[in-house]
């Protein structure tokens, strides 16, 4: 298929570029808002066209999918541009600034018949599918909670607009415990009911909250206890899941790469899980791929990303309270 990228971001270079390409796809056009940027974006990863005017690009019947990784207000514009010109879209997370947005995006590409999807890398990890795995088949018994550590250092190069434009979706909160709130749901089947939580700014955020905790209760009874950062540089990442017969502990896995490891602890004592080590976003897409041959759904389809913004935009509002929130999934997840 052909595709159109829709911003020159660092992911489109550094993960998702590389994937489309790695799986046969032709990568024909670079968006950006500036006009150098595109050239610079086009030049520099062998892309043959770029342009700044999106609707030009959406007009041309030979692109059939659109990946959007601009700055996250941008997000629902594109999409909807995108989907009303008849082409597939992966979508970063998060899927737009509100719950209502992401709904409206995720609508139009249904009755438009296109495939929608969001770029929550984790669940395409080998790691997260082994104790996605083990939770549904009962490995652990009935689960209890779930630690979610995502508190890491932001890179240098990252520190732009994510730190100090809240209109461009700047935070922490948008930014990773987006993220969070999709593991949580993958690897329950869970959608949060409640949360609780508080933020900061310890260093970096300026404007925008850089570190947040959170608790969230799941309709099961089993809480979920979670912490983003972009403030840690030594802190690691990892998950745990406690069930009633056993835990599984799973170290270095909030992460692009496929690294970490993955232990489960019952009563027979601690045993090491193997998992795949593909290449996360070479996952997502060939799960895209597979879905806009009808064959399965993308890893994380709209819903999942309407889900995850719904999850975070109550974290933010419970801190910015001080209050319980219901989390308001705005009727469509
Ligand atoms: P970047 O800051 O690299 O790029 C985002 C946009 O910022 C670009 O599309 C471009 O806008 C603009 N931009 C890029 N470079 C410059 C520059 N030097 N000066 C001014 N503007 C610039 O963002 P990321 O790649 O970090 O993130 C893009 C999206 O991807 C976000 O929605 C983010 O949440 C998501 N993301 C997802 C990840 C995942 O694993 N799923 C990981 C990282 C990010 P334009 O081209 O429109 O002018």
């Amino acid at each position: 298929m052909r595709w159109a990228l829709v911003g020159a971001s660092t992911i489109a270079a550094e993960h998702v570029l590389g994937a489309l390409r790695g799986a046969g796809q032709d990568v024909a056009v670079v968006q950006s808002n500036t006009a150098s940027r595109a050239a610079e974006f086009a030049r520099t990863h062998g892309i043959a066209a770029f342009g700044t005017d999106l609707d030009a690009i959406l007009s041309e019947a030979e692109i059939g999918a659109v990946y959007i990784s601009s700055t996250n207000e941008k997000h629902h514009a594109q999409a909807l541009a995108a989907i009303a010109a008849g082409k597939h879209v992966l979508c970063e997370k998060p899927l737009a600034m509100s719950v209502a947005e992401a709904n409206q995006m995720v609508a139009a590409a249904k009755a438009k018949g296109v495939t929608f999807a969001t770029n929550h890398h984790l669940r395409c990890s080998g790691s997260h599918r082994a104790v996605r795995d083990l939770v549904a088949s009962g490995r652990i018994g009935r689960v209890l909670s779930l630690r979610l550590f995502h508190a890491v250092h932001l890179p240098g190069h990252l520190q732009g607009w994510r730190i100090d434009n809240p209109a461009a979706g700047g935070g922490v909160i948008p930014d990773i415990t987006v993220h969070d709130a999709d593991v949580a749901r993958f690897l329950t089947g869970e959608d949060p009911v409640s949360v609780v939580a508080e933020m900061t700014s310890s260093g970096m955020g300026q404007g925008v909250e850089d570190s947040v905790m959170s608790v969230w209760t799941l309709p099961s009874g089993a809480m979920v206890m979670a912490h983003e950062s972009f403030t840690h540089p030594f802190a690691g990442s990892g998950l745990e899941v406690h069930g009633t017969e056993g835990s599984i502990f799973a170290s270095g896995v909030m992460t692009q790469q496929p690294v970490g490891e993955v232990t489960l602890v019952t009563a027979s004592g601690r045993e090491s899980v193997p998992y795949p080590t593909h290449n996360l976003y070479g996952q997502a897409v060939a799960d895209f791929l597979a879905a806009v041959e009808g064959h399965g759904r993308p890893a994380a389809d709209g819903r999942d990303g309407i889900a995850s913004l719904a999850v975070a935009l109550a974290v933010r509002k419970a801190a910015a309270t001080g209050t319980r929130q219901m989390v308001d999934y705005g009727g469509g997840a």
